[in-house]
C-alpha cells in the first residue's frame, strides 16, 4: 500500500460503540480494493470513561486526535450521567470547540428499498445537505447562562460577521462541488428568523452578501419555522440549507426522520484543519446492547471522512473509497431484503455490518 493515514477513532458510549465496530469492518473491507492503509487506534473517552476515571475526555486521546489525519467518533453520554458540574458528559462540544469544527454537514438521502414516512412518491428524490454552524449563535450560551435568582434567566444568541461568513462560504463551496457532481445548478437555502431577531437580520446580510460572490449558485433565504413546514412538505426542492447552530440542531433531527430516522443520518464537524465524523445520532440508551442500532448513520460518516480526505491530500483513490462505501450501502437496501430494526425490519447491526462487506467484496 503506497499510503497510510492515521484515524482517531472514539467510540464513546451505547451504540456508539455498536456502530463503531461496524465502521471498522467496513473500512477494512474498502482498504485494499483502494490500495491505502487506514490505521485506527481506538482511543478512550465519553461517559464511562468519566464514571471510570473521572475524566471525560483525556488529555492523551485529544492529543492523539490533535496528531491524526481524521477522527471518527461514535456517540457519547449516558443517562444519568452528569459532570461535577451538574451538566451532561459531552464531549464532542468540547472537541467542536478545540479544533475550531465550525461547519456541521448533515447529508440526507433515501436508498431505493428502504421506505420514507412520507407518502409522496417525490420522496425518492430527498438529497439535501444541513450545513449548521456550531460554534457560536444560541449554543454560545452554553455555560454562560445568566441566572438572575430563581425569577428571571438569560441566554445570549451570539452572531459574528467571521462565524458567519465562513460558514455561508463552506455552504456555497459545498454547493458548487456537489452541482459540478449532480451536473446540475447548485442552491443554498439560508434558513433564519430575521423578522424577529437583530441577530438573524445580521445573518441573513452576512449570507447575501457572501452570496453576490458565488454567482454561480442560487442562493434565497427561509424563516425556520416556514422552513419546518417545507422540509415536511417537499424536502426534495432543497440543496443545500445554511443555518445558526440552534436551528440547525433542531433541523437535523427533522431531515433524519424525512429519510427513516437517526440511523440513516451521517454527519461531519468540520473545521479549516481538523475534521470529526460521526452519525447524527446520541448513545440511544433505550437500544444500546441489544445489536439493534442501524449502523448505515456510520458507515455513511464513515464515508464523508474519506471524501474530506480525499480533498484535503489530493489522494482521489480515498474518494473512491468513500463512493464504494455508499454503493455498497445502496447495494444493501436496494433489493429491500434488508431492512434496519428502526424501519421495523428484522435486521440487526451485524445483519447489515455484514452485508455491507459482503457487497464492497463483491464490488
Ligand atoms: P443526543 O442527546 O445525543 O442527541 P438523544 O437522546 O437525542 O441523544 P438519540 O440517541 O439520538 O437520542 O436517539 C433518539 C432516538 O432514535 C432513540 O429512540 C433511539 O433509539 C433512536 N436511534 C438513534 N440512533 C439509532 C440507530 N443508529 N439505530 C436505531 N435507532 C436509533
Ligand atoms: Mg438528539
Amino acid at each position: 500500500m503506497e499510503k497510510n493515514y492515521r484515524i482517531a477513532v472514539l467510540p464513546g458510549d451505547g451504540i456508539g460503540t455498536e456502530v463503531m465496530h461496524a465502521a471498522q469492518a467496513v473500512l477494512e473491507a474498502v482498504q485494499p480494493r483502494v490500495g491505502r492503509a487506514l490505521a485506527l487506534e481506538w482511543l478512550p473517552a465519553g461517559a464511562q470513561h468519566y464514571l471510570d476515571s473521572g475524566v471525560a475526555l483525556p488529555e492523551t486521546t485529544l492529543r492523539r486526535c490533535e496528531s491524526a489525519d481524521a477522527i471518527l467518533f461514535g456517540a457519547m453520554g449516558l443517562p444519568h450521567v452528569r459532570g461535577a458540574d451538574g451538566t451532561e458528559i459531552i464531549p464532542q462540544l468540547d472537541l467542536r470547540m478545540h479544533f475550531d469544527l465550525y461547519a456541521g454537514v448533515r447529508p440526507i438521502r433515501t436508498f431505493r428499498g428502504l421506505p420514507t414516512p412520507l407518502s409522496n412518491p417525490k420522496a425518492e428524490h430527498i438529497d439535501l445537505v444541513l450545513v449548521r454552524e456550531s460554534t457560536e449563535g444560541l449554543f454560545y450560551a452554553r455555560g454562560r447562562g445568566d441566572v438572575r435568582g430563581d425569577q428571571e434567566v438569560f441566554d445570549t444568541m451570539r452572531i459574528t460577521r467571521h462565524g458567519t461568513t465562513r460558514i455561508c462560504e463552506f455552504a456555497f463551496r459545498l454547493a458548487a462541488r456537489r452541482a459540478e457532481r449532480l451536473g446540475r445548478a447548485g442552491r443554498v437555502t439560508n434558513v433564519d428568523k430575521a423578522n424577529v431577531f437583530a441577530s438573524m437580520a445580521f445573518f441573513r446580510k452576512v449570507f447575501e452578501e457572501v452570496a453576490a460572490r458565488h454567482p454561480a449558485v442560487a442562493a434565497d433565504s427561509g424563516y425556520v419555522d416556514a422552513m419546518a413546514l417545507n422540509l415536511v412538505m417537499k424536502p426534495w426542492t432543497y440543496d443545500v440549507l445554511v443555518t445558526e447552530n440552534m436551528f440547525g440542531d433542531i433541523l437535523s433531527d427533522l431531515i433524519a426522520a424525512l429519510v427513516g430516522g437517526m440511523g440513516m443520518a451521517p454527519s461531519g464537524d468540520i473545521g479549516d484543519r481538523h475534521a470529526l465524523f460521526q452519525p447524527a445520532h446520541g448513545t440511544a440508551p433505550d437500544i444500546a446492547g441489544q445489536g439493534k442500532a442501524n449502523p448505515t448513520a456510520m458507515l455513511l460518516s464513515a464515508a464523508m471522512m474519506l471524501e474530506w480526505l480525499a480533498e484535503r491530500s489530493g489522494d482521489t483513490a480515498l474518494a473512491d473509497g468513500a463512493a464504494l462505501i455508499e454503493r455498497a450501502v445502496e447495494q444493501v437496501f436496494a433489493t429491500g431484503q434488508v431492512r434496519p430494526m428502526e424501519f421495523g425490519g428484522m435486521h440487526s447491526t451485524a445483519d447489515i455490518t455484514r452485508a455491507a462487506t459482503n457487497a464492497l467484496r463483491a464490488a
